[in-house]
């Protein structure tokens, strides 16, 4: 949210935060003491507890008629709901933005960042998710929003919420950790994956990420992938154990301050992407590796 307020200031005008769900007050309170935010809108209701792609898009759609531009983070949220804003508004979404330029120019990564396109779009609302990890936080306090609360438009009802399995770990969030190590399949099996990776992860408190390979196969669970259809990640390190490099899976690590690969394959396409290197047997680098960090 940070990132994204940072770049609706590329426009002149005002930066309205919009927040829906249930019991938002605190929320919305904090939310107002974002600098630069000139008004919080809130939209509060028992249906909106767990937010629905088909509630979301109602909401945006009363409030498009205000604005000329509708940012969101490039999150797997904003990516369930925003193409259905952009169906009822008869709009483009520009997804993934790394940058944006004066008379609505922005420049996207496509084929999973191995081309970047500009492009400049001439709709009467720009639709925009941000390439957060390129864009500065901004500043967090010193502002005085106003919070507007609007009236909640029923549920839609075209979908409603079941139920969730949320896995919880005490480990850092993969979006915002200093150090992620990701796994391949490589590791060849759930319980390696774990046994391998999570002393090592433990130790230097970091947060565990998987290729989707590594995913596929059931090593490691879904919302750690790491990649073009998984989390984008930019920690200060990141290191690929057993990670062959493909473009979907640097998609999602490239932009991190300090790459290891390590990989017994010195041919492996990860090596160029990495600024360390090491060409090993993982399962006897890994153990060594840990041994050698002191607790
Ligand atoms: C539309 C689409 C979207 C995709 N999105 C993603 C995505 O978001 N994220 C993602 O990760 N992938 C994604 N992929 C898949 C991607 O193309 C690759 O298939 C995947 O990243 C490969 O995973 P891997 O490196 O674990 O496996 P592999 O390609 O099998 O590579 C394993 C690597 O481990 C090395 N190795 C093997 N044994 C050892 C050992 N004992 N010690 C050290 N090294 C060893 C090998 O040399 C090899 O380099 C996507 C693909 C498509 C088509």
């Amino acid at each position: 949210m940070f990132k994204v307020i940072s770049a609706a200031k590329y426009w002149d005008g005002e930066v309205d935060l919009l927040v829906m769900g249930k019991n938002t007050e605190n929320v919305a309170q904090n939310a107002a003491k974002i600098k630069d935010v000139s008004s919080v809108i809130r939209f509060d209701g028992d249906h909106l507890e767990h937010l629905l792609a088909e509630d979301a898009a109602k909401i945006v759609e009363m409030l498009s008629n205000n604005y000329q531009v509708i940012l969101a983070a490039h999150s797997w949220f904003s990516r369930n709901f925003l193409p259905r804003v952009a169906a009822i508004l008869n709009v483009s979404l520009i997804t993934d933005v790394l940058k944006i330029e004066n008379n609505n120019v922005y420049t996207r990564a496509i084929y999973a960042g191995n081309v970047h396109a500009k492009i400049q779009s001439k709709d009467p609302i720009q639709l925009l998710t941000i390439h957060t990890s390129l864009f500065e936080v901004c500043t967090k306090d010193g502002g005085d929003a106003k919070i507007i609360k609007k009236d909640t438009p029923p549920a839609t009802n075209l979908t409603s919420w079941k139920s969730e399995k949320i896995n919880k770990s005490d480990r850092p969030a993969l979006i915002d950790a200093k150090i992620v190590i990701s796994g391949g399949r490589s590791l060849g099996s759930e319980e390696n994956f774990d046994k391998v990776l999570s002393p090592l992860v433990d130790k230097v408190g970091a947060a565990l990420g998987a290729t989707r390979s590594a995913v596929d196969a059931g090593y490691a669970p879904n919302e750690i992938q790491v990649g073009q259809t998984g989390v984008v990640v930019a920690p200060e390190l990141y290191m690929a154990v057993g990670v062959s490099g493909a473009n979907q899976h640097v998609y999602g690590m490239k932009d991190s301050r300090v790459v290891v690969a390590i990989n017994n394959d010195p041919d492996a396409t990860i090596f160029q992407f990495a600024d360390y290197g090491l060409v090993a047997d993982l399962f006897d680098a890994i153990p060594e590796i840990n041994k050698l960090i002191k607790e």
